[in-house]
């Protein structure tokens, strides 16, 4: 048997499947996974002065400086409720909240104690094109937010959520064709140059990420040990 993996991020170009994978991780193992994003709407929802703060960045069109990322996850790594483990989804995103991310793994006591550091980077691998096609039909459950796709994934029965009944769905306002390409651009310049790092720390395992849902399931099921 190989080893056991609870504490993972899940990187990859945007479109890549890592909201949909870390799911299917998610329920598997019984811990939770968060995207950076989803922390700071999640702050912001919650009205404190960090997310007045967020929320003004935000609605500017800027970039959230890393320390509020890393200070969010970091809540969520050490948390009691997600002692037996967490995904990261889509983070780090940038050199300056890996490093963020780094730092804070090796200094704060609780991670340090409890032994939460990172121990597995999945990278999806996946091309240009294929991306195209998964982010130009993706939506999501207004309700719940489960992730679908027009030609990839449509729920059990035509406009109802498997996993809540919810009738309404959302599509992302940057989920379309001029946008992903910038996102492609993005994703080369700013976050790919987080990988090697991991590698050299020997955290890194590629996946090829272009198969069927289920199927990229299994390498990612055989790679973390469940
Ligand atoms: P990311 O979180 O990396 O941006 P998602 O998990 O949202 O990517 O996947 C993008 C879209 O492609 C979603 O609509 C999802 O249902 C679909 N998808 C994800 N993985 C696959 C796959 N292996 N094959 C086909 N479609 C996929
Ligand atoms: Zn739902």
């Amino acid at each position: 048997m190989g080893e056991t993996y609870r504490h993972i991020a899940i990187m990859g170009p945007p479109g890549g499947g890592k909201g949909t994978q870390a799911a299917i991780l998610s329920e598997k193992l019984g811990i939770r996974a968060f995207s950076a994003g989803e922390l700071l709407r999640e702050e912001v929802a919650r009205g404190t002065q960090e997310g007045r703060e967020i929320e003004a960045i935000i609605t500017k069109g800027n970039l959230v400086p890393s320390r509020y990322i890393v200070n969010r996850m970091r809540e969520r790594i050490v948390d009691p409720q997600n002692a037996k483990g967490y995904i990261l989804d889509g983070f780090p995103r940038t050199l300056d909240q890996r490093d963020e991310f780094e730092a804070m793994q090796k200094d704060d006591p609780h991670i340090v104690a409890n032994r939460l550091e990172l121990d597995l980077v999945l990278l999806l691998q996946v091309p240009d094109d294929y991306v195209i096609d998964r982010i130009i039909g993706r939506y999501a459950c207004a309700k719940c937010g489960a992730l679908y796709h027009e030609k990839f994934k449509q729920p059990k029965t035509f406009g109802v959520c498997d996993a809540c009944g919810h009738k309404e769905f959302t599509r992302r306002a940057d989920d379309n064709y001029e946008t992903v390409v910038s996102r492609l651009r993005n994703y080369r310049s700013v976050t790919a140059p987080v990988i090697p790092y991991y590698e050299e720390k020997g955290l890194l395992k590629c996946i090829d990420g272009t198969g069927p849902i289920d199927v990229v399931a299994e390498k990612i099921r055989k790679v973390v040990g469940y």
